[in-house]
């Protein structure tokens, strides 16, 4: 039987301690003990059910950590107060002074910025290189190389990994495989693709109300348990703990997550195809022009769509800007960074989340002043969505052969859906 991440979700039952349908939420940083000798003991190693103190574990952090353990097909999982503490914990847990990561080179701004400054510092550098060639990435793998780090499906101009082919390159040369899955909680299953450990940003499609800010990890028993070791987990001693009433807040967001990601996609797939009727530049893998369509179509679980994240290039940043504005005053969705929310998101990334990013670096990877990246939200009608965001792109002047720049995106697609 195929394996189905919804399917997994679905199947935890956790009781509260009233037969409460939601688990309790243990609203506690410590635990008492009936004796000191079971404290002495749980210090040395954990015991199944004992919690000492909620930095180290706490009752609702397991309970979400088991949900999206099975969600990810790992063995293990630990949440976190960060998407960036997630990713932080788990370079810092591979990585010693001295060591190398080899990392895509379109990831987060943030990530960025973590490998490019900060990193560093503490003698662990990072060699940025394009993920789409083999042999780049095979070239920049070296003796000291212990990361090969991607996203399954890069911001903001959605280039979908090849986890397999990247994972043979990370097992040859003895290093492990990161995938930052948080565009594509359950489209893809890195772990079973080969990735040795997956992170997400739980702030934006896991949780999906855009309430808070939350992240996980999940891989190997033995990389939690380390990530998590009281003498030298990076989890546990820099110390990032989701909060327990965040975690079951996401806890209960979670069991809805199969529903929001098919609608998203299903929303999404539908405004690329006419945004490229309209002859712009769209960057979504569910559309056939798409570079990686048809990997992705090899490697996603059958169901969920291809993702609710598309980027559109309208050419120029004052364009740019204008169309995002318009589009607030017309409620089609928020001038904001972040994604996954319910409602539409919209951003120009080279100003925003990808400004860590040096400018011709970004010039290199296609990533223009006039690209808008859309989140796109529930909507229940997305044909008025369109006309609304057609009205605007005709009040502009935008598309429809009025651009200022070519066209790569190839034959417009027309009809279906
Ligand atoms: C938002 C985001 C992060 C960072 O997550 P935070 O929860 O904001 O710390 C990391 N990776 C990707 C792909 C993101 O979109």
């Amino acid at each position: 039987m195929t394996f189905d991440p919804a399917t997994e979700i679905q199947n935890f039952l956790a009781f509260g301690e009233f037969g409460d349908v939601n688990p309790s939420i243990c609203d506690s940083s410590t635990y008492t003990f009936m004796s000191v000798a079971k404290m002495e003991e749980v210090f040395e190693h954990e015991i199944e059910g004992c919690f000492l103190y909620s930095r180290h574990w706490n009752p609702t952090n397991r309970a979400l950590a088991t949900v999206l353990a099975r969600m990810e097909a790992g063995e293990s999982a630990q949440v976190m107060a960060s998407g960036m503490a997630a990713i932080s914990s788990s370079l810092l847990q591979l990585c010693s002074s001295g060591d190398e990561i080899v990392s895509g080179r379109t990831v987060y701004g943030g990530t960025y910025a973590l490998l490019a400054n900060l990193l560093p510092r503490f003698g662990i550098t990072t060699r940025f290189v394009d993920l789409g060639d083999e042999q780049v990435v095979r070239a920049a793998m070296g003796p000291r190389t212990r990361v090969l780090y991607c996203e399954s499906m890069s911001n903001p101009l959605l280039e979908v990994a090849d986890i397999p082919m990247l994972s043979r390159v990370a097992l040859e040369h003895g290093a492990r495989l990161i995938v930052d899955n948080t565009f594509s909680p359950l489209l893809i299953s890195p772990l079973r693709l080969g990735a040795d450990v997956v992170v997400h940003s739980m702030t934006k499609f896991i949780n999906g109300t855009s309430d808070c800010v939350a992240g996980c990890v999940v891989s190997s028993n033995q990389f939690i348990a380390g990530l998590n070791d009281i003498n030298s987990g990076p989890s546990m001693l820099l110390g990032p703990v989701l909060d327990s009433i965040r975690a079951a807040g996401i806890l209960k967001n979670i069991h809805g997550l199969h529903v929001r990601m098919t609608r998203h996609s299903a929303n999404a797939d539908y405004l690329a195809r006419r945004f490229q009727e309209a002859g712009l530049t769209v960057h979504y893998p569910g559309v056939e022009s798409h570079p990686q369509h048809e990997l992705m179509s090899r490697l996603m679980n059958p169901g969920f769509g291809f993702g609710g994240i598309l980027a559109v290039d309208v050419g120029n940043k004052v364009t740019a800007d204008r169309l995002m504005l318009r589009m607030q005053e017309e409620k089609v969705g928020y001038l904001a960074v972040s994604l996954g929310y319910f409602k539409t998101l919209f951003s120009a990334p080279s100003r925003s989340t990808s400004s860590e990013i040096p400018p011709e670096e970004r010039q290199r990877m296609g990533m223009g002043d006039g690209l808008i990246r859309f989140s796109v939200g529930l909507d229940n009608d997305m044909e008025r969505t369109w006309s609304i965001v057609n009205g605007c792109l005709q009040e502009l002047g935008i598309g429809g052969g009025h651009l200022g720049h070519t066209h790569e995106g190839g034959s417009p697609v027309r009809g279906e859906l």
